[in-house]
């Protein structure tokens, strides 16, 4: 495996933004590509290797972003790379419901190794995070024989039908676009800086409101994000999580654990769940598995994942070959270069430097985040109001000096920091130090 990065790993603006190559490729997209996909950044991209983005007109940026949690190992992992292009020399699908093909049996074998819980699991493969929650719902009802789906405030489960119902933040993910799934009830989790409450009181809370509002006997599953990432980095008080998942075995419930952004090392742990104490009946996991190639995964209790019917599971592209090899060698690649340890260390580099900035910033609201998942909610010193004009005016100063910097949260005042898990210190710490100093001169601007 070649040590030596595509790319050299240093923050290096060539053009003004965007540069000439990318408003061309602008006003392209602006005339054939639906005004709905929308974009972060103003450059297109043409390589990207570990810590670095470079654009088409040469920029390199620094990515804090991974493609929303995804190129965890990297966008050009070098096994991800010998993998896939290894497979591509045997077939390229052959759909794993008519001629099935051992990557597909091996990344559930690795699935079934990796996620809590000591007891028989199954798993079932699908291309993206949303499909894979609606077939944890799928599995959960077949099992359970009862259709409420509960969810909680400010979860993000993804953008078709059934995942919009279950996504809490209506613009722009659902704008326009009900009506809705129904049988998905949406009630309050833990949110610390803003409701107040201790693990133990938002578990009573959310408990009382599922029994009152909906029932237990009505109830096939809680599906619940450990971290919850689109809706703003919110890490549940502790004893949140633990309640509700003894909730749901007491009232045999199934506990889904949304681990789409959370899996894959990106929290210090395989799955942030195991942060939590909590073993989880069914878990999703996308994003960070495949290093990059579409590849989304349901695991859970064999009963509970044996419940549908042959051939009610699946889907054509459902663990394309590609993507499994990706898998496999991304899986190795986090095994074999340490990188559950090393999200850890990443989460201690940025809490350093987000905690440090809190002392002398008051609207920095609050740090928080496990392992390379880590957010900083902006808020107005005098009230603790959200403050998304601030954040979106850093995040656009950061970018503009260089820095792939995102947004989340349901009032869109969370800036998220998820660089690759192979990001090098010195480019992590220039990364974080431009968005703080995006930060500083935008308060020397008010
Ligand atoms: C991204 C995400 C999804 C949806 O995944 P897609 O691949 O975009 O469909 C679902 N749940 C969580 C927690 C996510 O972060």
């Amino acid at each position: 495996m070649t040590n030596v990065p595509a790319i050299a790993q240093e923050r290096s603006l060539r053009t003004d933004l965007p540069g000439p190559a990318s408003r061309e490729l602008t006003a392209r997209k602006n005339a054939a590509v639906a005004r709905g996909v929308g974009t972060t950044m103003p450059v297109f991209a043409d390589q990207a290797d570990r810590g670095i983005l470079r654009d088409v007109d040469g920029n390199c940026f620094v990515d804090l972003g991974a493609g929303i949690a995804v190129t965890s190992v990297g966008a050009a992992a070098p096994r991800v790379v010998a993998a896939v292009r290894d497979q591509l020399e045997h077939f390229t699908h052959t759909c794993f419901m008519v001629t099935p093909y051992e990557g597909y049996v091996a990344v559930c074998e690795k699935l079934n190794e990796l996620t809590p819980g000591e007891f028989e699991k199954k798993s079932a493969l699908f291309s993206s995070g949303a499909e894979a929650v609606e077939n944890a719902v799928k599995v959960a009802r077949a099992y359970t024989r009862r259709p409420a789906v509960v969810v909680l405030d400010h979860a993000y489960h993804g953008r078709t039908n059934l995942t919009m119902a279950m996504t809490g933040k209506v613009v722009p993910y659902k704008d326009g676009f009900g009506p809705f799934s129904p049988e998905v009830y949406r009630v309050p989790g833990s949110y610390p800086l803003r409701d107040g409450l201790s693990g133990e009181q938002a578990a009573a809370r959310t408990i009382e409101q599922i029994t009152r509002m909906v029932g237990p006997s009505n109830t096939a599953c809680v599906v619940i994000e450990p971290i919850q990432g689109e809706g703003g980095f919110i890490v549940p008080a502790d004893g949140f999580l633990p309640a509700v998942a003894r909730w749901c075995s007491d009232n045999d419930v199934v506990f889904v654990a949304d681990e789409i952004q959370t899996g894959f090392a990106r929290t210090g742990a395989w799955f942030a769940s195991q942060l939590f104490g909590i073993v989880p009946d069914v878990v999703t996991t996308a994003k960070g598995m495949a290093g990059g190639l579409p590849l989304s995964a349901v695991t859970g209790r064999a009963d509970i994942m044996d419940a549908a019917g042959v051939s009610g599971l699946g889907g054509t592209y459902g663990g394309n070959p590609l993507a499994c090899a990706a898998a496999l060698a991304a899986i190795e690649t986090y095994e074999a270069d340490g990188l559950v340890e090393r999200a850890q260390a990443i989460g201690e580099v940025l809490m350093t430097r987000l905690r440090a900035a809190t002392e002398s910033d008051p609207r920095i609201g609050d740090v928080r985040g496990r392992g390379a998942m880590v957010a900083m909610e902006l808020v107005d010193p005098g009230t603790g109001d959200p403050d998304a004009p601030l954040a979106n005016q850093v995040a656009g100063l950061a970018r503009s000096r260089g820095v792939i910097t995102l947004t989340c949260g349901t009032y869109g005042n969370v800036l998220r920091f998820l660089p690759p898990l192979t990001i090098d210190d010195t480019l992590l710490a220039d990364g974080v130090d431009t968005v703080l100093a995006a930060l500083t001169e935008t308060g020397s601007a008010l």
